[in-house]
């Protein structure tokens, strides 16, 4: 065998395991643990709405609120677990199905359908069907006997927030199917992560969706700390963390916005980067570096998932940087804009929807704007790029068809 030390070594830390990590998946986002703490009042009302389910009753449809990582999901799947359990215990009662979907992840309002029709135990073609014939499948299948479907929709924003009409028509239907049932019945669970959702909500839909409301505050920095302490324990071995790191986690993610998320993914990167370090403590400065690889890797994943039109509008303020323009305004980069998606032959949106676009990127951080007053020619935006140009390049050279416009000098700049 050829002899490779340093690789050898190296691998030798993994075959002893890791003298960090006692269990590293209770540190994941989808771990759901045991106990969720500071969520009691949340447990409950959720509990109450739904309790009529053990009677063979309805549970009124219900909203849930709050910023991400305040526990809605963790709440809610775990609400929702015990109530099947219970049911399984009460002789004579159909035991309620559950059809959990994550709409960012599924996407379109078909998809959606589908996956109510896999939940009542039926199959239809991932697209091609006429979304009327889906929904005539599942309802059927759905009415063949008394039975409760409780749908939880989670990050349910998204699909409004993609295609507002068939959003709505979608929550609508929903909403609805309780008069055309004869048999079964239909309770909704609808999660948003924007507390501005309900603007965006046909009135109709609303007034149904949102007969109950249970509303997730942020978490304080003592509440994280007491969510960190209990998964070091499961999740770490004794004495690797050192004092004051599980203090530091809670105030970062305090910081963030109370997001119970963040908080344990500083720690288990913060983890991860002392064990790469070869070291068996972590330390404060693991986790200040955790945050940069986190606030790193957000800043990435916000670029990879835009939009093309979004990323060549970025790309527009990147040129129009790289060539010195010292006032950057929406007109010039929507000059740029046009150019670029002519260079690509696509056709290129109207100056009113880069403001539009532009406007999503500063929310993203991507970009600041700032207005300012141009005396008698009134108020103007100047924007600039809110994050390293180099960072930017990185992550769009990944993009084929923007990194062929690398090169591109746009005319409209002078
Ligand atoms: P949301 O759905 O509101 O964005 P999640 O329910 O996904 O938030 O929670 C984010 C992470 O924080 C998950 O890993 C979850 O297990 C954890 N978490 C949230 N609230 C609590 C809590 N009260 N106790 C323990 N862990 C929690
Ligand atoms: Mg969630």
């Amino acid at each position: 065998m050829i002899q490779d030390k340093p690789l050898d070594k190296l691998f030798d830390r993994f075959v002893k395991g890791s003298g960090i990590f006692k269990d590293r998946n209770v540190l994941r986002p989808s771990y759901i643990p045991d106990e969720l703490p500071y969520r009691e009042e949340q447990m409950e009302k959720l509990a109450m709405i739904l309790g009529p389910a053990l009677q063979g009753a309805t549970p009124s449809n219900i909203l849930l609120y709050g910023k991400t990582g305040t526990g809605k999901t963790a709440v809610s799947k775990y609400v929702l677990n015990h109530l099947v359990n219970k049911a399984k215990e009460i002789p004579d009662l159909e035991t309620p199905l559950v059809a959990y979907i994550n709409c960012r992840l599924v996407g379109t309002s078909y998809r959606v359908l589908a996956r109510l029709c896999e939940a009542v135990g039926t199959e239809v073609p991932f697209t091609g069907l006429p979304t009327d014939e889906v929904y005539n499948i599942f309802t059927s299948k759905l009415d063949e006997k008394e039975q409760l479907l409780i749908v939880v929709l989670d990050e349910v924003d998204q699909i409004v927030k993609k295609n507002n009409t068939t959003g709505n028509d979608v929550l609508y239907n929903l909403t609805r199917l309780n008069t055309t049932l004869n048999k079964a019945r239909v309770s909704i669970i609808g999660i948003s992560n924007d507390l501005k959702f309900k603007e965006l909500l046909d009135p109709r839909v609303l007034s149904s969706l949102g007969d109950e409301e249970v509303l997730f505050h942020p978490y304080s920095a003592y509440e994280l700390q007491g969510i960190l302490e209990k998964r070091v324990s499961m999740g770490f071995n004794d004495g690797v963390i050192e004092p004051g790191v599980i203090n530091l986690c809670a105030a970062l993610a305090a910081r963030e916005h109370g997001d119970a998320r963040r908080a344990l993914d500083l720690l288990r990167v913060a983890g991860e980067l002392a064990e790469r370090r070869g070291s068996d403590k972590v330390t404060e400065s693991d986790v200040r570096e955790a945050q940069k690889v986190i606030e790193r890797d957000t800043v990435s994943e916000a670029i990879r998932t835009l939009p093309m039109q979004s990323k060549l509008v970025l790309f527009s303020v990147y040129l129009l940087m790289k060539m010195n323009v010292s006032e950057i305004i929406t007109g010039s980069v929507f000059n740029v804009y046009t150019e670029l998606s002519e260079a690509l032959g696509m056709e290129p949106l109207t100056q009113r929807r880069i403001g539009d676009l532009l406007n999503e990127l500063d929310m993203l951080g991507l970009i600041n704007s700032k207005v300012v007053s141009k005396g008698r020619y009134g108020r103007t935006k100047i924007i600039r790029l809110a994050i390293p140009k180099t960072q930017l390049i990185n992550i769009l050279s990944n993009d084929s068809r923007i990194s062929r416009l690398f090169n591109f000098t746009p005319k409209s700049i002078k």
